[in-house]
């Protein structure tokens, strides 16, 4: 059955992908962004489709739209996005989350928060389970965004049992695969990049640390099974993949993967980065049947390709 649906956020890396998919679907998608992050240039597949309205809007300020759904993944991801304008970065998490919410209950609309693993903060806990509370810094440099979605998630619980409101909440670990930005400062965007345009591929530490990476098709995927799935389940639920690498690994991956000629620079490892971090998505598995099937080989070969036409265009 075709539904109306909203995604904020849709010209971003996953916003533009979740777009893509709901059409394919036969649904009607409105997809509202600012293009802070984004660009029209992702969604420019969908822009032939009759079923897809595109519209400038910063969900900071009240949007009165008629919808049967809300994907709410308006907010940059990462930190040298978040960082750059910092208080607009807790609004946009908060002050959308209260707007995408009063929408959502005018119109009595399901709507889902893409929360982020953030929220575990320098986790205590290996791997990170949805019952733990995190371990958050309220006041540092990383706060506007953690600690954002942290009171996105209050504001979405406190909607559900107030209001009875049908609510969703994703957190969503390490995602990669094309239209991610090219200059976000993630790991595999720099080093696809680095490799591509034969510079050193800058790997900070020594490289023993891991990280689990989920190719965003999967992503997506465990994204529209939760939303799909019975009301009781509203999450907290980890979507991710559980396949821990190292990033030294990674960089030689790429490394043979772009037949590259650049070199592996060691630099230093920037303070409190984690050593390990992985999710644990027994609950993902169990409620939804999902788990992630992309393997980093094929996941990588699509990025790189994704990178090489985006710099042989620039
Ligand atoms: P992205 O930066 O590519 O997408 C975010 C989109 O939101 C961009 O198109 C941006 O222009 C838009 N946006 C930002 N502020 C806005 C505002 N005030 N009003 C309207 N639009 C606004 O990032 P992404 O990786 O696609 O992330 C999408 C969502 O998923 C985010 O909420 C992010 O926190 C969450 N998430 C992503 C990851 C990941 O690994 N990619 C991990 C955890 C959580
Ligand atoms: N809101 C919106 N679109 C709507 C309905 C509400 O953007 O269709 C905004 C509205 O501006 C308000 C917020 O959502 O600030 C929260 O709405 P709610 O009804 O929960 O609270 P109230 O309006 O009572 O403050
Ligand atoms: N990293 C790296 N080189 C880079 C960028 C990141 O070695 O150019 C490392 C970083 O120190 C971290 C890992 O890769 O250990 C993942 O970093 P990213 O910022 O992508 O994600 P997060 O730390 O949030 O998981």
């Amino acid at each position: 059955m075709s539904k109306r649906i909203l995604v904020t956020g849709g010209a971003g890396f996953l916003g533009s992908h979740l777009c893509e998919r709901l059409l394919a679907a036969g649904n009607d998608v409105l997809c509202v962004d600012n293009y802070f992050t984004g660009t029209k240039r992702n969604v420019a597949a969908c822009l032939d489709n009759p079923r897809f309205e595109l519209m400038r809007h910063d969900v900071t300020f009240p949007l009165y739209v008629e919808v049967d759904e809300i994907y709410n993944l308006a907010c940059p991801a990462s930190p040298i996005h978040y960082q750059h304008d910092p208080v607009q970065t807790t609004k946009t998490s908060v002050h959308g989350a209260i707007n995408m919410l009063g929408l959502a209950k005018r119109v009595k609309a399901q709507i889902l928060q893409a929360s982020t693993s953030e929220v575990y903060g320098d986790p205590e806990v290996h791997p990170q389970v949805e019952d733990y509370w995190g371990n958050v810094n309220p006041i540092g440099i990383r706060s506007c965004y953690d600690e954002g979605k942290r009171c996105a998630e209050t504001l979405f619980f406190d909607y559900h049992r107030q209001h009875r409101l049908p609510i969703k909440v994703a957190r969503i670990f390490n995602t990669y695969g094309p239209r991610m930005h090219p200059n976000d400062g993630r790991v595999v965007s720099n080093f696809v990049v680095q490799a591509l345009k034969g510079e050193p591929l800058t790997l900070f530490g020594d490289g023993t640390q891991t990280r689990s990476f989920c190719y965003v098709d999967d992503l997506v995927d465990g994204l529209i099974r939760l939303m799909d799935a019975p009301a009781e389940l509203t999450g907290p639920l980890n979507l991710g993949n559980p396949n821990e690498v190292s990033v030294r690994e990674l960089a030689e991956k790429i490394v043979r993967m772009t037949n590259t000629r650049s070199r592996i620079e060691f630099r230093p490892l920037p303070v409190d980065d984690p050593r390990q971090r992985q999710p644990d998505i027994a609950l993902a598995r169990k409620a939804l049947d999902w788990a992630p099937h992309i393997e980093l080989d094929e996941g990588l070969k699509a990025t790189i390709a994704y990178f090489r036409e985006l710099l042989e265009i620039s």
